[in-house]
């Protein structure tokens, strides 16, 4: 007898997962299914769909870190299931936090004595550490107006154009006016005079950038602060600075040692990292720090009594994992001192190794610097025939994941692609990338220019020898960058 298999009522025990119906069956998408369906088919068919995604040890565009020890993937898998917030329940994750809390100040020179515990608080990255620091300043700021009897209803906070969007985030949500130092050729930080200039008396604090995230260099914060203090000086303002040092707090410290940016300077009352950056931890930790207890105000601290002593919380967020507090505390004891920097002196070498091969090509200008965050921002010396966005188009059919975007204003007109050095990209990958590059542009020399078949296709037709060539090449590259522009709302470079 033959028996069909809907009638053995076991196709699930018999079949393996890709003879089962459930790989041709359309699964729920929008709505949640009627019936379960098998744990080995659940986790096969969401594994295969993810293959889609990029690879992300080849994302060159983000900071983020993508690779970790196993033995630290281990203790992440281990507290997986630990809610961070239940701190009489886990003393001792809280107890690691505050450990890091307390090296990451020290780090950044806070004026502690050695039994003194610093200010400061984990948070998922570091857009809720700036949200946290900028509503103490707005606060700070607001509490010394009430008691000179003065307006306190128009705040704002002065930055480069080349802030990160977590600071427009900031600005919005917490009714604080953005004033923005424009950018300009060649110049694509926050330049610390105009900054100075742009203080007034509603000002609640100057954030500078310690690796600006389009050319990752690091702002002046010392001729800043030395501006200020004299302005401070004259107008009794005290406007004081935040430094966001979310790409560079983890390199500054251990390779560019003499740089004064952080707790040596008087003015900086608070600094936020991305743990998550190079502090070498995966997606989901930031820190921020103050300078001293004075400088976050009572009012923002919930107080949690636990174990007898006093937890004060500064969050956005009740509930969070534990794994990336314990996965950065065992960074900080793994690498300390000596492994950190020798993680970030590679890094910088192959950065090195990076923009030396892109000089070689002749082909580009190199916008980012050489102290800084370990990356190479280049553009194109000439665009007559091809633009950046199509060798980052290029580029991903090798695999490579390589950002292009605009500059803000006033240098729209720049546009650059983007490689971030992250711990992971060896000197042969960066040897690769190179070769790689080097394959695009030889390609794109024997294609037809993108540009002109958009002549032929649009515009040659009706135009008449109307337009010159060039009206069209800027007609074409706006056209690019719009579409980037919006593509970069959904997936901006972070
Ligand atoms: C990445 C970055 C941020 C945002 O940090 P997250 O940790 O991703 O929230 C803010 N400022 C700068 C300068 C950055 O590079």
């Amino acid at each position: 007898m033959v028996l069909s298999r809907a009638a053995t009522g076991s196709e699930e025990n018999v079949c393996s997962t890709f003879g089962s119906r459930y790989v041709r069956t359309a699964l729920p998408k929008y709505e949640i299914g009627e019936s379960s369906i098998p744990k080995e088919a659940a986790y096969q068919i969401i594994k295969d769909e993810l293959m889609l995604d990029g690879n992300p040890r080849l994302n060159l565009a983000s900071f983020v870190t993508t690779w970790m020890e196993p033995e630290c993937d281990k203790l992440i898998m281990e507290s997986i299931n630990k809610n961070y917030v239940d701190m009489d329940e886990y003393p001792v994750t809280t107890e690691l936090q505050n450990r890091c809390v307390n090296m990451i100040a020290r780090l950044f020179n806070a004026p502690l004595g050695e039994t003194e515990t610093a200010m400061g608080v984990g948070t998922v990255g570091s857009s809720e550490a700036i949200m946290l620091a900028g509503l103490a300043f707005k606060r700070n700021w607001q509490n010394k107006r009430k008691a000179e009897g003065k307006p306190y209803d128009k705040p704002n906070i002065v930055t480069g154009a080349n802030v990160q969007v977590c600071w427009e985030k900031f600005a919005r949500y917490f009714e604080v006016e953005l004033k923005e130092v424009k950018l300009s050729e060649g110049y694509y930080v926050m330049d610390p005079d105009k900054a100075a200039e742009m203080v007034d008396e509603n000002t609640i604090c100057v954030a500078a950038i310690l690796g600006s995230t389009l050319n990752g260099e690091f702002e002046d914060v010392k001729r800043l602060n030395d501006l200020l203090v004299k302005k401070n000086e004259e107008t009794g303002w005290n406007t004081p600075i935040h430094v966001d040092a979310a790409s560079g707090g983890f390199i500054a410290p251990f390779i560019y040692p003499e740089l004064e940016w952080d707790f040596r300077l008087p003015l900086v009352k608070s600094i936020n990292v991305s743990g998550h950056k190079y502090g070498l931890v995966y997606a989901g930790i930031g820190w921020v720090v103050w300078r001293t207890q004075q400088d976050l105000p009572d009012e923002l601290i919930f107080h949690i009594n636990y174990l007898g002593a006093d937890q004060p919380t500064f969050t956005l967020n009740f509930s969070k994992g534990s794994s990336q507090i314990i996965a950065q505390y065992y960074q900080l004891i793994r690498l300390g001192f000596e492994g950190y920097k020798n993680v970030m002196e590679n890094c910088r070498e192959n950065m090195v190794v990076l923009r030396e091969g892109i000089e070689k090509t002749e082909r580009f200008n190199i916008v980012s610097k050489e102290v800084g965050v370990p990356l190479v921002a280049f553009s194109l010396k000439d665009h007559s025939f091809h633009n950046e966005f199509e060798i980052s188009e290029m580029l991903r059919r090798f695999g490579w994941i390589v950002p292009a975007y605009t500059m803000p204003a006033d240098a729209q007109h720049i546009t650059v692609l983007r490689v971030v050095i992250r711990e992971d990209f060896s000197r042969t990958l960066a040897e690769r990338l190179v070769a790689d590059i080097v394959k695009v542009l030889h390609e794109l020399d024997t294609l037809p220019s993108k540009i002109s078949r958009k002549m032929g296709a649009e515009d040659f037709g009706n135009m008449k020898g109307k337009k010159v060539e060039r009206d069209i090449l800027m007609e074409v590259i706006v056209g690019w960058r719009k579409f980037v522009k919006e593509r970069k709302k959904m997936n901006g470079v972070c």
